[in-house]
Formats: C-alpha cells, sequence, structure tokens
C-alpha cells in the first residue's frame, strides 16, 4: 500500500473526497512512492470557506504576534531541517544539500516577513491643511492563493506564505502535484508554531482545482510561479477575475564570458549554475555567451574537463552532484531537445543521453549534455529546456552578447563575468533582464531585495518578496481628518467645490 496525501484545511490533515489520484514517483526508480489527492471545485470552495472565517481574527491580531508565530515557525522548521531535506529529496531528485538551500531560502524570506510590524507601517501628515490631518494604512486583502511549481517545494510556498499571511491574509496554498509532501509538513509545523486553524490551507490538486481558485470570488489575490503558458493563462484568468495577480514563468539565462574574465572561476560557476539540481532552477543558466573566439576555446575545455569529472547519481547519496529529473516525461522532454540540438547542427561537445547509474537503472538521469556554437535560430536556443543541457553560443563582441540577452524572450536572470567594472555596469544598465549578476553565476536576490523576471518571465506589477511582497499582499487606505475644536460653534455650511488643503 502506498502512501495517500490528502490535503490540510482547517489546520488538519484531511482526505481528499474527488476520488482522482496523482502518482508521486521515486524519481530514482521511477517507481510509485505514494498518491496525492487532486481536489475538486467543492473541495476547494470548502477550503476558501475555511480560510475566510479563519482571516478575520488573524488580521485583527496584531503584526507583532503574528511576526512571533512565524518565528517559532523557523525554529521548528530548522529542528526539522534534516528529515524535510530528505523527504524534499526524495519526491524532487535534488541531493538533500540542495534540499537544504531551498528550504533555507524559503525561511529567509520568512525571516523578512517577521517585520511586519515596520513592513505595515503607514504614512502619516500631520497639519496637511488647517486642522487636517492624513495618514495611511495597509490592510490585508483577504483570502489569497498561492499555486507552485515542483522545483522549489518549500522556497516558494514560504515566498507566498511568508509575506501574505505576516500581513493579515488568509491562503489557500496549491503546491505542485509532483512533490507535495514537503508543503503539507510545513503547513502543519505553521499550525504547531501557533497559526489559527485554517488560516493556511493546503489543496493538492491539478486543472480543476487551480480553475476553483480562479473563478472564486472570495480569492482576491493569486500568486504564481510555474512555466510560462500556464502563468500567461493564470495571469489573464485571474485578472479577467477582477484579482491582484503576480504570475512569474520560465527563463533562458545567459552567462556573458567576457574576454577580461576569471575563467577558472567562470568555468566552475557555469558547471554549478548549468548542472545543478539536474538544471531544474529556473534561474539556472542554460546559454554561455563567451566573448571571442580565443575565450570560447578557453571556455570549451575547461568546461569539458570540469564535466567529466561531475558525479550524477541517487539524490540522497553523499557522492552525487546531482540527481534525476523529476519525472518520465522531463527527461523524455530533455532527450528530445538533445536530438533537435544535433539535427539543428549544434556542436555536441558532450552528450549524456547514455548515462546508466548503477543500481537505479531505471532513474530518470540524464548526463550533463554540452552543445558548442549554437545559434540564435535554434529551438535548444530559443525554448526553456529545464533539464542538464547547456548550451555555448558564441559571439565576437560584446555588444553582441548585450543584444542576444536582450532579445531573447525571456528576461529571468542574466550574468556577466569580467574583470572591468565599466563593462559590468554598462551591462547592468542596458540588459533587459529582471535579476542581473556580476560574476554572479545565480543572482537570487536577498529576502529584503526582490525576485521577478522580466519579459515574458514574469506577469504583473510587483515582485516576489523583498518590500514589493507586502504591498502585493495588501490594500492601502488613506484616512483624512479634522477634528472639531472645543465647543461646538457655526458649521460654515456646505462647499460644493472639490475639498482643497487650505
Ligand atoms: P507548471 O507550469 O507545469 O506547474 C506550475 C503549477 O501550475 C503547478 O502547481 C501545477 O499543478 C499548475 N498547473 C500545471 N498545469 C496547469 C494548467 N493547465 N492549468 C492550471 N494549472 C496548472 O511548472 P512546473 O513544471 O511545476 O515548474 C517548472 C517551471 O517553473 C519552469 O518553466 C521554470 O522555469 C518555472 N519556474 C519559474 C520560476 C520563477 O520565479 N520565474 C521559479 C521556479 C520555476
Amino acid at each position: 500500500m502506498v502512501n495517500r496525501i490528502g490535503h490540510f484545511i482547517g489546520g488538519e490533515r484531511v482526505a481528499g473526497t474527488s476520488g482522482r489520484t496523482a502518482d508521486v514517483f521515486d524519481p530514482n526508480t521511477g517507481t510509485v512512492q505514494a498518491q496525492v489527492d487532486l481536489a475538486s471545485t467543492d473541495e476547494v470552495a470548502h477550503a476558501i470557506e475555511v480560510a475566510a472565517a479563519a482571516q478575520v481574527e488573524w488580521a485583527a491580531t496584531n503584526p507583532q504576534r503574528r511576526a512571533r508565530v512565524l518565528a517559532k515557525f523557523i525554529a521548528l522548521v530548522n529542528d526539522e531541517m534534516e528529515d524535510l531535506a530528505r523527504l524534499l529529496s526524495a519526491e524532487h531528485g535534488k541531493t538533500v544539500p540542495d534540499a537544504k538551500g531551498d528550504i533555507q531560502r524559503g525561511l529567509e524570506v520568512i525571516e523578512f516577513a517577521t517585520g511586519a510590524p515596520h513592513l505595515l507601517k503607514g504614512e502619516y501628515s500631520t497639519a496637511a491643511g488647517t486642522g487636517i490631518d492624513v495618514y495611511s494604512m495597509r490592510q490585508p486583502l483577504g483570502v489569497v492563493a498561492g499555486i507552485t511549481p515542483f522545483n522549489f517545494p518549500a522556497m516558494i510556498p514560504l515566498w507566498k506564505a511568508g509575506p501574505a499571511l505576516a500581513a493579515g491574509n488568509a491562503m489557500i496554498l496549491k503546491p505542485s502535484e509532483r512533490d507535495p509532501s514537503v508543503p503539507m509538513r510545513l503547513a502543519e509545523l505553521f499550525v504547531e508554531a501557533g497559526l489559527p486553524a485554517g488560516v493556511l490551507n493546503v489543496v493538492n490538486g491539478d486543472k480543476e482545482a487551480v480553475d476553483a481558485l480562479l473563478h472564486h470570488e472570495e480569492i482576491k489575490a493569486v500568486g504564481f510561479v510555474g512555466s510560462t503558458p500556464i502563468a500567461e493563462y493564470i495571469y489573464s484568468t485571474a485578472t479577467a477575475n477582477g484579482k491582484r495577480a503576480q504570475c512569474f514563468g520560465g527563463a533562458k539565462n545567459h552567462m556573458i564570458v567576457m574576454p577580461d574574465a576569471d575563467l577558472d572561476k567562470a568555468a566552475d560557476d557555469l558547471v554549478g549554475a548549468g548542472f545543478g539540481s539536474a538544471g531544474e532552477r529556473c534561474m539556472a543558466i542554460s546559454v554561455a555567451v563567451p566573448v571571442g573566439e580565443e575565450t570560447a576555446n578557453a571556455l570549451v575545455e575547461k568546461l569539458r574537463t570540469r564535466i567529466d569529472k561531475l558525479r550524477v547519481g541517487h539524490c540522497h547519496d553523499a557522492d552525487s552532484d546531482y540527481g534525476p529529473l523529476v519525472a518520465a516525461s522531463a527527461k523524455e522532454r530533455v532527450l528530445d531537445y538533445i536530438e533537435v540540438g544535433e539535427k539543428e547542427g549544434a556542436d555536441l561537445v558532450v552528450d549524456g543521453r547514455d548515462l546508466v547509474v548503477e543500481g537505479y537503472e531505471d532513474g530518470w538521469f540524464v548526463g550533463p549534455t554540452l552543445f558548442d556554437r549554437v545559434t540564435t535560430d535554434m529551438r535548444i536556443y530559443q525554448e526553456e529546456i529545464f533539464g542538464p543541457v547547456l548550451s555555448i553560443a558564441r559571439v565576437d563582441e560584446y555588444e553582441e552578447a548585450l543584444r542576444l540577452a536582450n532579445e531573447h524572450e525571456y528576461g529571468n536572470g542574466v550574468a556577466i563575468f569580467t574583470r572591468s567594472g565599466a563593462t559590468a555596469r554598462d551591462f547592468a544598465a542596458r540588459v533587459n533582464t529582471g535579476m542581473v549578476g556580476v560574476n554572479v553565476p545565480i543572482p537570487v536576490p536577498i529576502a529584503y531585495h526582490t525576485f521577478g523576471g522580466w519579459k515574458r518571465s514574469g506577469f504583473g506589477d510587483l515582485n516576489q518578496h523583498g518590500p514589493d511582497s507586502f504591498r502585493f499582499y495588501t490594500k492601502t487606505k488613506t484616512v483624512t481628518q479634522t477634528w472639531p475644536a472645543g465647543e461646538a460653534g457655526e458649521s460654515a455650511g456646505s462647499s460644493f467645490v472639490i475639498p482643497t488643503m487650505d
């Protein structure tokens, strides 16, 4: 009997009633390790009702008390870090140290959200007019939804839940059906930390559950992270239904390598950023753009030697640099892309297709793959592969490298490796991308700055975490007040012109 994963509603685990389930796999072996219930429209509506009832009191709790719940939650997660990381790794396929990073980067946003008392402070203008004061306050939206991808099953749910809950909202989290166990356990830990039952609910599910959230009147905002076609669908549907939405999509992150770069560091960082987590990161580097033939030749050689030493294996094996892909379909997609790249005429320097991990022959492993002389007309350049495949697109000069990054339809992250401050500055100012690394391969901003891609990597006006997240999860109310002075006097009578502050 495989483990059955239901939902987390009203502060407890509940079994699904829809009769529909999805398999949760062990990607190392390709076998089913659990089944997850897929929520029906009615089950989602019930979770929303529970959340709406719990939100009223939670919103009335002062922000410092809400922050204390978050602080306690951080301690509980840290106590359970090892078990959570192994659980996450077992469903996703990333290594245990990488899984700890996933949880840690989520906790950093919870730490940031404990600043809610400060972040929710409004503005105050005294004597804005004669005897008139004006002040603003930030109020929660009500019930909000978080819809998250498989590749960061701890970090992204926590990026959503931290600011939303700290601001006084209740949340329905719809995590990926591929690796639902960690989001479920995190919700349980929130309740152990003192979060009132019903404030955070997890509904597992697929399109039916998502559509139920998008069409329910009580859901006031939708935070989504996943692939671009779904991000576009969710953004247009949610906004058409009058909801606030921020939807983050796919990526094709470039790393520009200038002739003056530290090439050993660039090669080390490229291997980590290209192949870490089997390339299943939205901030993975998937295109390296060396400037000049000499830089390109040297870089390819350095990459080849490093790739030779990479160890791909079971995600719980301490020797593995990276583990399997998340699903059979993911492996198939990556293998297809490698074939497409070959047919398109790219130079296949390292072919990862034949990799077999001893003892795990049915696991969804793909070896590190390197294509050289990739050009902008190729599909392997244009499309997100989301696997351990790195492309080299050679250019002759800096302006051409900048143009490549700027003309790509995605604009999530980008990096430049150089020793020149002037080049780096120019690049940071002119590149058309949301997050920029200077000699930093994966420039995921720290929690108190914001995270968000441009172009077809992000839809909506505000970013994730940092000050933007509190703006996204609150609405501003502005109060203009005056008080009668002393004894009641004679009213000046009605005025029929727009009030001005005299
Ligand atoms: P996905 O788009 O398949 O799924 C994301 C979420 O949407 C899941 O909860 C899923 O159940 C739901 N979903 C899937 N199909 C749906 C449909 N037809 N209608 C409604 N909901 C649907 O993405 P994924 O495979 O889980 O994650 C990988 C993708 O996420 C990659 O493209 C990656 O670049 C992207 N990603 C982006 C960021 C970012 O911040 N920009 C971060 C992480 C991942």
